[in-house]
Parts: C-alpha cells; structure tokens; sequence
C-alpha cells in the first residue's frame, strides 16, 4: 500500500482551472455566507492570505453580515468589506471583480442582502460557460467581469465534474479544501509531482515519520502563517475541535503542515472557545434549565428562544453558536434543534408576508441519521447530513409547532 500524506483530492481539471482564473484576473472578490462562522470567516481569509503570497494585489474579502466577536481576532478580518457596514462599496466590489470565490458557500441565496448581486454574477458565468463551450476550452469560461470559483463542503451541491465547483461534501471544512487548492497549487507551481511515499513496515515506523515531516515542512515554508492560523481556525470549528466529522488520517497531516508554519493551536483553541461574555454563559443555563424539551421517543430535544428573551440576555448572533450541539451530550438524545427569532431583513419582506419575525433554524444529528432533508423539505433550508440549517416566517413558538408536527415523518423512532 503506498501511503500520500495529503493525496491530491482536487482533480487536475480544477485546478488547472482555478490556477487560470487566479492567474487571469486583475481584480479578485472572496465572498462566504451569511452569519459566517469560523470556517466560512478562516476558509475566505485564508483564500485571500494565499492569493495576496502568489502576488495578486486587488484582492477584497466581502462578509454579508456581522460575525462574532469570538472571531474578530481572524487575521485580515480588518480589512475586510461588511456588507452591513458598507453595502455600496460591498456590492461595487462583488459586481465589478474578475473573479468572485465563494468559500464555504455554493448557492447565491445565503449572502442575506447580496443575494441579488451574487446570483447575478451566477447567472452570467453560466451564460459565458455556454457561450464558451463550442470553443470547449477552459479559458474560454471565465473571461470579463463574469469569473466564478466556488470552494465548498455542502451537500445540496455535490459536483465534482465542473471545473469551477471545487465542492467536496466528504470535507469537514471548506477551509480544509482551501488548504487542498493552495497546497495542490503550490506543489505543482514548484515543479513537484505528487510525491508518494511507500508505507513502510511496522518496525520502521520511526522513518515513516520522518518521512512524512521532511515533506510537510518543504511545503509549509511557502506558507503564511496567517494564512495556517485561519485553515486551522475553520478545520477546529467546523470538527467541533476534532470531535466530530473527523476520523480522516490526512486530517492531521494537514493540521501537521500548519503548526510547522509556526501557529500555536492551544492560543487559537483559547481565543474561539474561551471567549464566552457573562451573559453568554447565564443565557446558555437558562436555555437548558427553562427552554430545552425532550421528546424521548424520538430521542430529540428542542431549544426555542424568542426576541423578549434574547434581549434579556443581551445575545448577539454569536452567543448562540453551539448552544444547538449541547443535548446531543444527552444519552441517548440523537437530534438537536435550536431556534431563534430574528427581524426580517429588508430583501425578504415580500416572502414573509404577514410574518413579523422570522425563526432561524439549526439542526444536528448523530451518525447515519439526516436532518438536511427535513431543513429542506419543511424549513426552506439545507446543508450536511448532520448539520443542518433552515428558517421559517413566523415566530418560534409557530416553527416549534410545525416542527413538532413534522417530527414523526423526519426522525427515527428506533
Ligand atoms: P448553522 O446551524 O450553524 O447555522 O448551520 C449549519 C449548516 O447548515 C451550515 O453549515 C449550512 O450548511 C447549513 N445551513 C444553515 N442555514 C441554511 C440555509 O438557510 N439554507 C441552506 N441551504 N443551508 C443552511
Ligand atoms: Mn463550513
């Protein structure tokens, strides 16, 4: 058995194709999804960190929303565009890039206000692809300001056959696959092939290892350490800290190539997840102790916090994340969901109708048992087997309700 240490997952056909439309474009937007998290925020920075090392010089991070505090340490956070805070120059700099690279995102829809922008920037590559494809090279796909580049992990779009879809749902972390890009790009830049090292036997474990670092620290020498600190931030949230979603050997040998850039990975553990504000600790016993319903049979919980309730607390965005993951600690609870009340944003008045609020929904799950069908079928959302999201136009109490209807269709009893 011959054994890679990271084994070249993105094909040739897109990387040759990402390596031409970095190499043809002037101007470069990196966009993530709304109410980004760790992995969205590390996955586009880190783009941006290894475009900037190849020597692009207009390069712009664009966030649709606000992100939490627990991140705002990322490095080049500060120099990115919030939609929230600066719409006209967010919106200039998506429509007028050469390229757009959507990290941790592959549908125009989950950019909150900048829906319309992207979508349109969707469409247009579309139509140069198929102008292009009677020319049936790959160059002519992304010319003029039409480019797009899409990394991602989700799996409504599992495609591996387009060249500008570098979607890889068997990644725990986009930034995981952003690593993949600028690691596949800088061993082919430097002339090297893919270099396999033959497995050796048990007593010669010593030089498999030696083996294995000589190589990754070859590598890691070309790469930044802002750019390792923010793969290493988006791969740590995305696995739960390498808790979840993360038995893949090659896993390590990635995070082995980071921390030999010189990142610490105990002060990047400790400034996302010991971070917490008073009231965000107070506001998670109250969700558990007050808020938090079980329903046994269904080996569910369900934790619903309303606008009344969140003001209480002073919860901003940020101090929800994770609160969904707590029952599955529960024994024998296997489905978590959470829901939270929210303003409807301008852009989607019109499908709201009557609804005043909105409920934003998260969904998790244990082993073989989906929630992105239900996200999707019931809550106008979707996502990873285990890790879904959707919302619902109307208050929590009334998606609690059309939650609990739904349960017995969605949820194994077992
Ligand atoms: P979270 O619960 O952390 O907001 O979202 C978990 C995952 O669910 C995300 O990584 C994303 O894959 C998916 N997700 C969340 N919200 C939506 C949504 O509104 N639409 C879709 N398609 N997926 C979502
Ligand atoms: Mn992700």
């Amino acid at each position: 058995m011959n054994y890679t240490p990271i084994s070249d997952k993105i094909t040739p056909l897109q990387l040759e194709f990402a390596a031409r439309c970095i190499s043809d474009a002037q101007s470069i937007a990196i966009i993530t999804h709304q109410n980004p998290d760790g992995d969205a925020l590390g996955s586009s920075l880190a783009m941006r960190h290894f475009l900037l090392s190849l020597g692009k010089q207009n390069v712009t991070n664009i966030v649709p929303t606000s992100f939490p505090d627990f991140l705002a340490w990322l490095p080049g956070l500060d120099s990115v565009i919030q939609y929230e805070q600066n719409p006209d120059a967010a919106a200039a700099a998506l429509r007028d890039a050469d390229l757009v690279i959507c990290t941790d995102l592959a549908e125009p829809t989950r950019v909150a206000a900048l829906s319309p922008v992207l979508t349109e920037r969707f469409n247009s590559y579309a139509a140069s692809r198929e102008s292009g494809e009677s020319g049936n090279s790959i160059d002519s796909r992304n010319s003029g300001a039409s480019g797009l580049l899409i990394i991602d992990h989700h799996l409504s779009k599992v495609c591996t056959e387009q060249p500008e879809q570098i979607a890889y749902p068997d990644s725990a972390s986009a930034s995981e696959l952003v690593f993949r890009l600028a690691y596949q790009l800088t061993k082919s830049q430097n002339g090297a092939t893919s270099r396999t090292i033959v497995e050796p036997k048990v007593d010669q474990r010593r030089s498999k290892v030696e083996a294995i670092l000589d190589f990754t620290c070859g590598i890691a020498g070309v790469l930044s350490e802002d750019f390792a600190t923010c793969i290493y931030t988006g791969m740590m949230t995305d696995t739960g800290n390498f808790s979840y979603n993360s038995c893949h050997p090659e896993m390590y040998n990635i995070v082995a190539i980071l921390l030999t850039t010189g990142i610490n990975k105990d002060v990047i553990y400790d400034r996302v997840f010991n971070a917490w504000a008073a009231d965000r600790m107070r506001l998670v016993g109250y969700c558990l102790y007050h808020k938090m319903q079980l329903f046994p049979e269904y080996h569910t919980a369900l934790i619903t916090l309303n606008r009344r309730e969140m003001y209480r607390f002073n919860a901003k965005s940020g101090d929800m994340e994770g609160i969904v993951n707590m029952p599955l600690q529960i024994k024998d609870i296997y489905y978590s969901i959470f829901m939270r009340e929210d303003k409807i944003p301008p852009h989607q008045k019109e499908e709201a109708g009557d609804a005043k609020v909105k409920a934003k929904i998260s969904f998790r799950s244990q082993g073989d048992r989906p929630v992105n069908k239900l996200a999707r079928e019931v809550f106008r959302g979707g996502g990873h087997m285990n890790a879904s999201g959707g919302e619902f136009f109307g208050t929590v109490d009334e998606a609690a309700k059309k939650f609990i209807e739904t349960m017995p269709q969605y949820m194994q009893k077992e």
